[in-house]
């Protein structure tokens, strides 16, 4: 991609009111722009970002079997009426009525219809069990709508629905997930603690992935011993002890939930009627759990933990593209040509108007990951060369580039 040719540009400012750190800097990086308080707009650069999240989150639901589906967001209030969640959701659900009076929301989560869309398909225990995914948009009517993409009133949400004919089964499953949510964040650059927490339904505990950032919202307490920790909402001496936990053990931070995933026993399936035969022909409510992740948050949470006064410095798994190119007085065209051949993804810097210092301010603000200047100051064969992490750069030869990169 030319400079050039880029929809967004870099911004001197970003708005008077954006306080988050993630917001300022994708939004004077040209990632994201602001339509108001916690609704964002993806430009192209924050899209290859999102995306990139998204395919691993993809990749890691597909291999324990998930399957992509896409529920609709136009939600009817029958559907949440019958799991009696119509009234209680109406603090964080946008609802309203048609011109008939007739009343909708819009989805903030999806445990209710698909219960009801798996009633179709799920009539025997042959039927189970199954897992299903989307990727998809969903709108809460957040108070305190203050911490840029970290909380969306309009965001994504990766929501993963397993079925289960047993509590057990839905257990193994349950584990297999978490393993995959900790290499998903492993994956994104994020360093995650599987955290006990409440919410938990048919269990003691729901878990959440929380990352250590000053801007987090919760407080856990760390048992750096086992990698693991307790949200404060349920540090109680009871908790602990039923952990084996020693208080004077764990090391408070502040931290931002990344996922969180809960078991959901028949809560769901039993009003809404999801059942199935067992093999002695009993009907019997179907066991679920379901698993969330904000890939819009983890964004966020990538930019909260990973930057310094210059800018953004993205881990390569999520970067918008490997290499940043400058060219300063000559042209590197050929240069440009030649990493996309090799299919290495590129922004070439090939503007004429900008100065050497506008340009290099530029590149550590978007945080590519390797950043290569072509410059009249060095010979034909010459390429200087930096990563966004290290300070100083390097002269090397243009034909050891592809060893380097
Ligand atoms: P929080 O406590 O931060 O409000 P939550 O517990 O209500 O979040 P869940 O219902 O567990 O959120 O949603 C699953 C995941 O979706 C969260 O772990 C988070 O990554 C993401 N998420 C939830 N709310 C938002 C939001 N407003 N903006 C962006 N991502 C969100
Ligand atoms: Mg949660």
């Amino acid at each position: 991609m030319k400079f050039s040719q880029l929809f967004s540009k870099t911004l001197k400012n970003a708005p008077a009111e954006e306080v988050a750190v993630n917001a300022q800097l994708l939004i004077r990086a040209g990632f994201i722009s602001k339509v108001m308080a916690g609704v964002y707009e993806y430009m192209p650069l924050g899209l290859r970002v999102l995306n990139n999240i998204n395919n691993i989150i993809r990749e890691e639901m597909n291999a324990v079997g998930g399957q992509e589906l896409s529920m609709s967001v136009f939600q009817d209030k029958e559907t949440w009426s019958t799991s009696g969640r119509w009234e209680s959701a109406k603090e964080v659900m946008y609802q309203f009525k048609d011109t008939n009076g007739k009343e909708y929301g819009l989805g903030f989560t999806h445990e209710e219809p698909l219960a009801a869309a798996a009633r179709h398909f799920i009539s025997s225990y042959k039927d189970l069990p199954k897992a299903v995914y989307q990727i998809q948009t969903k709108f809460r009517n957040e108070a305190r709508a203050k911490s840029g993409l970290l909380r969306g009133r309009e965001f994504l949400m990766k929501d993963l629905y397993s079925f289960h004919t047993d509590q057990k089964d839905c257990d193994e499953y349950y584990e297999k997930v978490a393993e995959a949510y900790v290499r998903i964040f492993e994956r994104t650059g994020l360093k995650a603690i599987r955290t006990f927490a409440s919410g938990g339904l048919f269990s003691k505990f729901s878990d959440e992935f929380q990352v250590v950032a000053d801007i987090g919202e919760d407080i856990i307490y760390i048992n750096e011993k086992e990698n693991r920790a307790v949200n404060k909402e349920i540090n109680t001496g009871e908790v602990l002890k039923d952990l084996n936990w020693k208080e004077e053990e764990l090391v408070e931070k502040p931290a931002i939930e990344v996922g969180n995933i809960f078991k959901l026993g028949t809560k769901f399936s039993e009003p809404l009627g999801l059942t199935y035969t067992d093999a002695t022909g009993q009907n019997m409510p179907v066991v679920m759990a379901s698993y969330g992740i904000g890939p819009g948050r983890v964004m966020g949470t990538v930019v909260e933990v990973s930057h310094d006064d210059k800018g953004i410095i993205w881990p390569e798994n999520v970067a918008p593209f490997k290499v940043h190119l400058i060219s300063l007085g000559v042209n590197a065209d050929d240069v440009y040509e030649n990493l996309k051949t090799q299919g290495v993804e590129v922004l070439y810097d090939d503007r004429e108007d900008k100065s050497a210092g506008e340009k290099f301010a530029d590149a550590d603000l978007m945080g590519i990951p390797w950043r290569l200047v072509v410059s009249g100051k060095m010979g034909p064969d010459e390429i200087e060369i930096k990563k966004r992490t290290e300070a100083k750069p390097q002269i090397i030869k243009r034909s050891e580039l592809a060893g380097m990169l």
